[in-house]
């Protein structure tokens, strides 16, 4: 369909990028980067009524999004436009090129493109070498100043090295070092390093991603408040693999939860820094103020909870059920990461899997039937109840109505 539209528009189409890359290492990958040569967006408006889509259009950019049922969606580009302008009273000339496309792209096995014209479906478009790089398992830039260009590649260098378990060539780590070493990114004010920092952390296996990136020299950059972590030491590399641990361990629960896991390794690689140094990360790296919100609010409750729970000589059910009740699975899971003490893990647990899922037998409408009178009391004793139950004072209705009598 993606072909034929584009004959009639006369523009040549390509799937690119990461699609083309996944297709040839025989993985899956749905989403669909389109690239026409000529107007990205009249072919949009043209693909998504043919497809039965919503259209999204960036005017100022050439691209849009064509959204369609069950998530799926396909981004369009515009072949970027070179424009030569000669002298005199000549026009300016635009020359499009899917070529200067992929020049622009991260890295070699991400500038491939397969045509989309029936002429010419499925013919790959490999003009720098990529398909090599593919085998050789080599992340490669495509020219020098690459990562002068965008220093944001290199968190995507890192997060392919470690997602596919192939190695950033020898002169693109140069590339690397060198940018780093001229402090490159001193200011951390586009947003994308956050975007690609949140993409790194959620991959399958993000610990490694980070010891390469610490490696890499990016620590005091990212983190230039934690002095002791700027190399990593024994202590953090243990926290990293904790949380790892901890995020398999909630994963094998199959709990319809959802949750971010680049929630919980922020929160564990500021396990130790204050509140102040969390704020000072968020506003660094401009986080959205609902991301802020929520690794602040986190930090705060999952501390002050291991804090209480950790004084406690006895732990009751309701007292853990009353330190954790705010937390998302983000704050639990970065306890069970970074606790110190069993009992704490061990509290983490046993919420997660049975105690935040209890209620009381009686509810509501029972309360009303034994003659209380709805109001802002009933939640009290709603809660009451629950504790109670949660520490075994009661484990029939009739002891729960008992229990209210008390
Ligand atoms: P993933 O499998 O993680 O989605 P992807 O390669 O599809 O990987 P995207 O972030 O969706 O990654 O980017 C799509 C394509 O856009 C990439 O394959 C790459 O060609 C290009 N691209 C993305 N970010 C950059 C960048 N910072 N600089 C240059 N090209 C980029």
């Amino acid at each position: 369909t993606i072909g034929t539209i584009a004959d009639q528009f006369l523009f040549n189409a390509f799937v690119v990028g990461g699609f083309v890359r996944d297709l040839l290492l025989r993985k899956a990958n749905i989403d669909l980067d389109i690239v026409v040569e000529g107007d990205g967006i009249a072919f949009a408006r043209k693909l998504g009524q043919h497809l039965g889509g919503r259209v999204r259009e960036h005017e100022r950019f050439g691209t849009a999004t064509i959204i369609l049922p069950q998530d799926l969606k396909i981004d369009i580009a515009t072949a970027r436009l070179e424009y030569y302008e000669y002298p005199a009273a000549l026009p300016t000339v635009e020359l499009s090129s899917i070529k200067l496309d992929l020049y622009r792209r991260d890295f070699t096995i991400n500038a491939m493109a397969i045509q989309l014209n029936p002429e010419h479906f499925g013919r790959l478009v490999d003009f720098f070498n990529s398909q090599n790089d593919l085998k050789q398992m080599a992340i490669k830039v495509l020219h020098n100043l690459s990562f002068v260009d965008d220093p944001t590649r290199i968190f995507r260098a890192v997060r392919f090295e470690k997602r596919m378990d192939f190695t950033i060539a020898r002169h693109t780590e140069r590339l690397i070092r060198n940018a780093v070493k001229m402090n490159l990114f001193g200011k951390a004010d586009d947003p994308r390093f956050f975007t690609e920092l949140k993409l790194l952390l959620n991959e399958e296996n993000a610990s490694p991603a980070l010891e390469r990136l610490a490696e890499l020299g990016l620590f005091p950059f990212l983190w230039p408040d934690l002095k002791p972590h700027l190399s990593i030491d024994r202590r953090f590399r243990h926290c990293l693999v904790q949380t790892q641990r901890s995020i398999a361990w909630f994963k094998l629960l199959y709990l319809t939860d959802r949750y971010e896991p680049w929630i919980i390794y922020l929160l564990t690689i500021m396990s130790r820094s204050s509140m102040t140094v969390l704020a000072n990360f968020c506003d660094r790296f401009q986080l959205p103020q609902r991301n802020r919100t929520m690794l602040l609010s986190e930090k705060q409750l999952a501390d002050n909870a291991s804090h209480h729970l950790s004084a406690r000589s006895e732990l009751k059910n309701s007292d853990i059920f009353v330190a954790f009740r705010e937390l998302h699975i983000e704050g639990l899971l970065y306890l069970m990461a970074v606790a110190r003490k069993t009992e704490v893990k061990k509290a983490v647990s046993a919420y997660v899997t049975t105690l935040r899922h209890q209620a009381p037998l009686l509810n509501g409408d029972d309360l009303k039937q034994l003659g209380y009178r709805p109001g802002p009391p009933f939640k009290k004793m709603l809660e009451a109840l629950l504790l109670a139950r949660l520490d075994g004072l009661t484990s029939t209705r009739d002891d729960e109505i008992a229990f209210l009598n008390d």
